[in-house]
């Protein structure tokens, strides 16, 4: 059944990154349609995520204060798998804990007042394609097929890729998934029993006002990620690894987690679900469309943080969708300059931790261990991922690090090939296509397979 619902733009996904996109054009005095197939009651997922702060000033979005940040850490302690304590980082604030649920509400609320429409409970089930144009969206509202059409369609679902994953090679974006990229993560936020929270502070099982984040415990990509406060009465776990580590159901180790810890009361909040951790798409418009945040891979590999990269890929969308939009129905030459910013920019340092990430599972797990305790890897390490930047070794640490790898010699070939590997990643996503021609960006897209494919597990790596 066609629609007579006639919109400028169409975004599908009300998470932080369809939302931030929704908000800016309608801002711009577009006809904004955000439709998601949650409804506005159970829109967003009931999880605790981390986000960059430096992103919200950027996209023009209050820090949020109070209630809104269930969580805030004195320091951070990493430990590797075998509970050795390697470095502490006091807190800098770089990122801040929230609610996902309730800032995708908040968000929300944002792009309505900015005069965006919002449809819940309109699932997406593929792209509506004319020729070789994006032309609009086909919904399932409820067992009912509509078809509603815009001049640019926005794929912001997150990790269902609803519309991006069922674009076909004919467009130019090819989605690519793989189980080696997927990571499973849950979180459970519960107040803290105030005796057993000090016995544990007492015995040095946890730290007050503290995160503890025990690194490779669960397989080499892995992390068991928890906070205690005591004065606040709050406890919070986190475990993730890639699914194809065979460890046991994470609803399991999480519970474990919180049985040993014997602290754990009342649960608050909390939940579990997959994250897509690899480079993004290579190739992010086609005419008529644009893909942002997790449904573009733009996800942090080395840490799964996918909230910043997705509201700066939203606001970035927006920014160049609008002029464009004026115009003309926007071809993928008009939206290009979207696709080469990011993969330019945030793009290039995010496909940096995949390589870092890639290479990593090609060690043996307890090497993992061996380069946290020895000091080959560093608090730097950590930080950067976080702000996230290009993994760079500061002058202080050098001396420290020189020293661990003169320790451990099986670890050097490892920081080689890594920084081998990241400079030509870097090189290559700084370069990316300038301006959109078929022939240069199938080039930088098969460059771009010979630089990664030697790092992906099962393959042999280069000399
Ligand atoms: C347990 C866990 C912990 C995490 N921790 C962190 C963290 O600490 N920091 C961090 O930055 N990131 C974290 N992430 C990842 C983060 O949640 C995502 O990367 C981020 O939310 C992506 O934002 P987005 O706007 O792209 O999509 P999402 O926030 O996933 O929003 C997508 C929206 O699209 C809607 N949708 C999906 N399919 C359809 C469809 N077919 N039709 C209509 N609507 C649809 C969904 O209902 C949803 O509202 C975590 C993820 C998990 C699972």
């Amino acid at each position: 059944m066609a629609s007579n619902m006639d919109f400028d733009v169409i975004v599908v996904g009300a998470g932080p990154g369809g939302c931030i996109a929704a908000r800016d054009l309608a801002r711009a005095k577009f006809r904004v349609a955000l439709f998601d197939k949650d409804n506005r009651d159970t829109l967003g997922k009931t999880i605790i995520v981390e986000a960059q702060r430096a992103m919200f000033d950027l996209v023009g979005i209050p820090q949020l204060q109070g209630d809104e940040v269930p969580y805030q850490e004195r320091r951070t302690r990493t430990f590797s798998k075998r509970r050795k304590e390697c470095f502490a980082i006091e807190a800098g604030h770089v990122c801040a804990s929230l609610y996902l649920d309730r800032f995708a509400k908040k968000l929300l609320a944002e792009a309505e007042k900015d005069g965006a429409q919002f449809f819940g409970g309109w699932t997406a089930k593929e792209p509506v394609v004319k020729g070789k144009r994006v032309a609009g969206v086909r919904f399932d509202r409820g067992g009912t097929t509509e078809d509603v059409a815009a001049k640019l369609v926005i794929d912001a679902t997150g990790y269902d890729a609803a519309l991006v994953s069922k674009l076909g090679p004919d467009l130019g974006i090819e989605f690519e998934d793989r189980q080696a990229d997927l990571v499973i993560a849950e979180n459970h936020f519960h107040e803290a029993g105030e005796h057993n929270a000090k016995k544990a502070v007492k015995e040095g099982r946890q730290g007050d006002d503290e995160v503890w984040m025990r690194l490779g415990a669960y397989g080499n990509y892995s992390t068991e990620y928890s906070f205690l406060s005591i004065q606040k009465q709050r406890a919070y776990i986190l475990i993730g690894f890639k699914a194809d580590y065979r460890q046991p159901p994470i609803k399991d180790l999480t519970k474990a987690f919180r049985e040993d810890a014997g602290y754990y009361g009342k649960w608050l909040y909390g939940g579990a679900g997959p994250i897509r951790v690899r480079r993004s798409l290579d190739q992010l418009v086609a005419d008529g469309f644009m893909v942002i945040g997790e449904a573009a891979c733009q996800v942090m590999p080395t840490n799964g943080s996918g909230v910043a990269s997705a509201l700066y890929a939203g606001h970035l969308a927006a920014k160049v969708a609008a002029p464009a939009l004026k115009e003309r129905a926007p071809t993928a030459g008009d939206l290009w300059r979207y696709a080469r910013e990011y993969q330019s920019g945030r793009g290039a340092v995010l496909a940096t931790h995949d390589a870092a990430k890639l290479l990593l599972d090609h060690l043996p797990n307890d090497r993992i261990a061996d380069m946290l305790e020895s000091g080959v890897m560093q608090p730097d390490d950590i930080h950067s991922g976080s702000v996230p930047e290009f993994m760079k070794i500061k002058p202080e640490s050098l001396p420290g690090r020189a020293l661990a790898l003169i320790r451990n010699p099986a670890l050097i070939r490892f920081v080689m090939r890594t920084g081998k590997a990241a400079s030509a990643v870097r090189k290559h996503y700084e370069a990316y296509p300038r301006r959109y021609d078929a022939k240069e960006i199938r080039a930088w897209k098969e460059a771009a397979k010979r630089i990664f494919e030697p790092m992906e597990i099962n393959r042999k790596l280069p000399k």
